[in-house]
């Protein structure tokens, strides 16, 4: 149940309407954006009468009922967009980010040549996977420990912010320089995961799982928001379908639903969804026309000698080409790029 606030209540008013519910036993989020101040209910609200809180609260400009699952993620509760930020690098309304990276860390020549490469061609985040969740457990997982100082050293040289994937919650400490933190697909329902990032202080980039409806994606966000961590971004990257031509399906229709249904940024995964390097640019270009705020994308030094995901990579004159176009279609779609 969410009560939205007349304009100008004051901060000790707010507080005392507050107090009163969670004196009864319900917790509260309380959204303050520069045109709506709403405050939720969490709990048990069957019993609560929605006409008569507002008729005996002079503050309430009118309350109503939230009938999805999710509530600190829902756009309901938080009308505005939010935006995430990560250095000075902006993910959210207005602004498009390109997060660019090899699939995984291999070497520190490899992450550093891309990292260089991909910022000067217009990437702002870079991303690498250093503990690699992989379908064989014979294939490459990943240089672990050694691929994260690599990543790191590269962070250090280009200064681009990093993304890379935790695999346990173990894993945390080790990740105190990580930029934002990613929950890949096959996490997206590690609740004990997702509760435990949901205490980290730094942005999480959650990726759909790969047969999880939409609003299982928005309820594994409220896993994370509920422990108190508001950076989310959520991450389109595919679904399994009967197609087999493809990798996944991208599900272009989940970009501007989970931007109706949350305040939450949406970016897209072409690489993922794809598995095919030559869809990648043209998924990416239909990722921002239906309104995603950013790409991740894979990008390779030497695509054909990629210890993961070569096939899906683009090399690094193929990323470059593809940001000139995406910076021409972002200014028609006024967006900064
Ligand atoms: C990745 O980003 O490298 C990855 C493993 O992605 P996903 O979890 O979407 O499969
Ligand atoms: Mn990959």
């Amino acid at each position: 149940m969410v009560f939205v606030l007349k304009p100008n209540v004051t901060r000790d008013r707010i507080d005392a309407f507050i107090h009163k519910f969670e004196s009864d036993g319900f917790s509260t989020i309380l959204s303050t954006g520069t045109e709506h101040t709403v405050v939720c209910l969490i709990g048990n609200t069957a019993k609560v009468d929605v006409d008569h809180i507002v008729q005996t609260n002079d503050i309430v400009e009118y309350g109503k009922r939230v009938t999805e699952p999710y509530k600190a993620v829902n756009r309901i509760v938080h009308p505005e967009n939010t935006t995430v930020k990560v250095g000075n690098v902006s993910i959210g309304e207005g602004y498009f980010a390109v997060i660019a990276g090899p699939c995984s860390v291999e070497s520190e020549e490899q992450i550093l040549e891309i990292a260089k490469s991909v910022q000067l061609s217009g990437a702002t985040i870079m991303r690498g996977g250093v503990f690699k969740p992989r379908t064989s457990p014979y294939a490459f997982q990943g240089l672990q420990e050694e691929g994260l100082k690599m990543l790191l050293a590269a962070k250090k040289a280009t200064g681009l912010p990093v993304v890379t994937e935790i695999m346990n919650q173990t894993q945390i400490p080790l990740l105190d320089e990580v930029d934002i933190i990613q929950i890949g697909a096959r996490n997206m329902q590690n609740f004990d995961l997702l509760k435990e990032v949901g205490k980290c202080k730094k942005p999480i980039l959650l990726k759909r799982g790969l047969a999880n409806t939409i609003e299982e994606l928005l309820m594994s966000a409220e896993y994370i928001m509920s422990e108190g961590n508001e950076q989310v971004i959520l991450c389109e990257r595919g679904i399994r379908t009967f197609e087999t031509m493809t990798r996944n399906t991208l599900d272009l229709s989940a970009i501007p639903l989970l931007k109706q249904k949350s305040h939450l940024p949406v970016i897209v995964d072409p690489s993922h969804a794809a598995g095919i390097r030559s869809l990648v640019a043209p998924l990416a270009k239909a990722a921002m026309a239906v309104g995603a705020d950013g790409l991740m994308i894979e990008a390779h030094n030497d695509p054909s000698r990629a210890l993961c995901d070569g096939a899906q990579s683009l090399d690094l004159k193929q990323f470059e080409e593809l940001m000139v176009d995406l910076r021409k279609r972002a200014m028609f779609e006024g967006k900064r790029m």
